[in-house]
């Protein structure tokens, strides 16, 4: 059996739904359809979990909520009209106005579209609706509950064909409750996990994840295969590929995900596996994220002080600034920061020096991190060599370099300047290894 998640672009409207149907058609072990809101039709669109969420926005500020829920209505009801649906969505859609008027969670009003999207998907494909609240289970955190898969496998075991509306479920105390944005990744992973799929296809507008970030690279490979790994590192270092929390369900179990094409579904697209042959390929692609800044530590003797990483990273938490990760010298310790908002860098300096007897501390200029990522990196021997003859090539300045930290990924620190002109240069040479 497959599992297929239909994303917010492939539910958009109505010529889209019926690609998503025809999808579903041509391969009858297609039997789980997981479905996202209605996204953006073109670029100045609004998606409906957006719309959504300013509805219950609105009525927290006393405003009304007439104006914005018409657009959502409107675009329920044209869909289901160009569908020639006889099950109007009328009585579920004022439902769900009056509910949020009444003062719904936030939560709540944003299920909504998943819902709606749901039950209109359902009636065109003939299928059975399951509302994810009956099988989908979060902890109080938000995070996915084991008891969801048991109740998956229980609900879909007969041979029909199902719709689960994604993005949300239920806690153990039946509260609705919302994956965070991106969530449907998330209830489709659950989903293939519950009923024990041969594959999780998850299917959105392009196809395949690409080795680079498209609006920095001109025209990037898509990958054929990564690891769980892989992605997950990927996405660590800024790749906006899949949702991180819908590797883990899958993983379990070695079911792989394959990322499709709604709009050319005969393309293969990237297969997210558990292990795969790096000869083809030594390195997958690579990201990047910024700004950051690197906060250099100074202390005499540090290995004497096995506490004191964890207290500067524990003070730097209150001022709500995060290390994504560090790297350690005999004396020192270089602490990569997020560097996003307003900080006072020059007064956190002071205060590490006073508060945690540091010898010194100094905030560098803002710098780019680049990850190059790839299961092949150590076996290939070459990468580490051919990332810093291409940074050399540019006049590039590397600012730091992690390597064997993970045995999967380089990382490699630029200034912030250099961030686009080190991307581009290096996802064309990995693309040669
Ligand atoms: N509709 C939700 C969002 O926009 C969830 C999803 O599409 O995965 O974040």
């Amino acid at each position: 059996m497959k599992v297929c998640k239909f994303g917010g672009s492939s539910v958009a409207e109505a010529a889209q739904i019926r690609k998503v149907k025809s999808i579903v058609e041509q391969d009858l072990s297609r039997r789980v359809i997981v479905v996202s809101a209605p996204g953006k039709r073109h670029k100045q669109d609004e998606k409906i979990t957006d719309l959504l969420y300013s509805c219950h926005a609105m009525v927290q500020k006393g405003e009304s909520i007439a104006a914005t829920f018409e657009v959502i209505r409107s675009r329920f009801l044209e869909i289901a009209r160009e569908l020639d649906l006889t099950d109007s969505l009328e009585d579920a859609l004022n439902e769900v106005e009056e509910k949020i008027k009444a003062g719904a969670s936030a939560d709540y009003a944003a299920s909504r579209g998943e819902y709606l999207s749901g039950l209109l998907i359902a009636q065109f494909l003939e299928a059975e609706f399951v509302d994810a609240d009956q099988v989908v289970r979060l902890t109080d955190d938000g995070q996915v509950h084991e008891n969801s898969y048991q109740l998956v496998a229980q609900r879909m075991m007969e041979r029909k064909t199902y719709v689960l509306p994604g993005f949300y479920g239920a806690t153990l105390d039946g509260t609705l409750k919302t994956f965070s944005r991106g969530g449907s990744d998330i209830s489709g992973a659950i989903a293939a996990r519950g009923v024990g799929a041969e594959v999780y296809e998850n299917w959105t507008d392009v196809s395949g994840i690409l080795m680079a970030d498209p609006r920095v690279v001109d025209q990037p490979k898509p990958i054929e295969e990564i690891t769980y790994r892989e992605i997950r590192e990927m996405a660590s270092v800024g790749a906006n590929v899949f949702h991180e929390e819908a590797i883990a369900p899958v993983k379990s179990l070695g079911i792989p995900i394959n990322v499709k094409n709604t709009n050319a579904p005969e393309d293969k697209g990237t297969f997210i596996v558990a292990e795969r042959d790096t000869s083809k390929a030594a390195v997958v692609g690579v990201s990047g994220k910024k700004p950051y800044r690197k906060v250099l530590v100074e202390k005499f003797m540090l290995n004497r002080y096995p506490q004191f990483p964890l207290q500067i990273q524990e003070s730097l938490k209150k001022l709500s600034i995060t290390i994504d990760f560090e790297l350690k010298g005999f004396d020192t310790l270089a602490l990569f920061a997020a560097s996003e908002g307003e900080v006072d860098w020059a007064g956190l300096a002071g205060a590490v020096e006073k508060n945690l007897n540091a010898d010194s501390c100094s905030v560098g200029e803002e710098i780019a991190v680049l990850g190059v990522v790839g299961e092949g990196l150590a076996a290939h021997g070459q990468v580490v060599g051919m990332v810093l003859e291409t940074l050399k090539e540019h006049s590039i300045p590397v600012e730091a370099l992690n390597y064997g930290g993970s045995p999967i990924t380089l990382l490699v620190a630029v200034p912030l300047e250099s961030y686009t002109q080190a991307l581009q240069a290096l996802a064309k040479a990995v693309e040669l290894l």
